[in-house]
């Protein structure tokens, strides 16, 4: 157990949608896949289980060590359209100002702090996560000056140095999607719809921007979606 833990070098945010997955794909040019661990969270979203399934099934295909950390108690007490007990889930465009019903405050912040604490236990020196151009409208712990902040947090916060990497930081989700079309990603795997329903809807914010990534791309997202 103690050499295995010693093994690792890099810990991968794997939320099982396409920017975190394809931030894994990335990993994998530059490390062996036993020097990597994913972890995915239980935080309590409609979305959660399928996205969790989907997070395994992409670390299975990657043969990467796969850890699901459960803190959904600790986020009991948000209020949140995205969450099992809150409103429903807007439709729409992700740019609408709907979306920010789906704000889950801290989310980013409280997972940094976690995989943090992870890859200190593990001896791994790296975070990555696949936060995105998209995401820095309405969540502001995925924009560049909170990536930057939290850096120099983590350099105080822990005697080893721990680097926070997110590639894809001034990317919009269509480039992602060309990087990973590339690195041939499995996204017939991945789950992007925020609704608590095992086929994606097609309309949620997240699908509408998922599906005009691909469009861009000028491929058909492999996925299936509801009538
Ligand atoms: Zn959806």
């Amino acid at each position: 157990m103690e050499e295995n833990r010693k093994c690792h070098k890099v810990v991968v945010s794997l939320s099982g949608g396409i920017d975190s997955s394809t931030v894994l794909a990335l990993t994998l040019k530059g490390f062996h896949p036993k020097e990597i661990l994913a972890v995915s969270f239980f935080y309590g979203s409609k979305h959660n289980q399928f996205e969790n399934e989907a997070a395994k099934k992409i670390a299975e295909y990657y043969k990467v060590e796969w850890k699901l950390i459960f803190i959904n108690n600790i986020f009991s007490f948000v209020k949140s359209h995205l969450m099992i007990d809150g409103g429903d889930v807007p439709e729409g465009h992700y740019t609408n100002k709907s979306m920010k019903q789906t704000v889950v405050p801290g989310r980013n912040l409280i997972f940094i702090s976690i995989l943090a604490a992870i890859a200190s236990s593990y001896n791994a020196n790296l975070i990555k996560l696949g936060v995105h151009a998209g995401d820095h409208a309405i969540y502001p712990d995925c924009r560049p000056e909170f990536i930057e902040a939290i850096q120099s947090v983590l350099s105080t916060g822990f005697d080893e140095k721990i680097e926070i990497k997110t590639p894809f930081l001034h990317n919009n989700k269509s480039q992602i999607i060309a990087t990973g079309k590339e690195l041939g990603v499995p996204y017939e795997l991945t789950r992007t719809c925020y609704k608590n329903q095992e086929t994606a809807c097609g309309k949620c914010g997240s699908c509408v921007e998922r599906l005009e990534a691909f469009a861009k791309n000028n491929i058909i997202d492999p996925i299936k979606y509801e009538e």
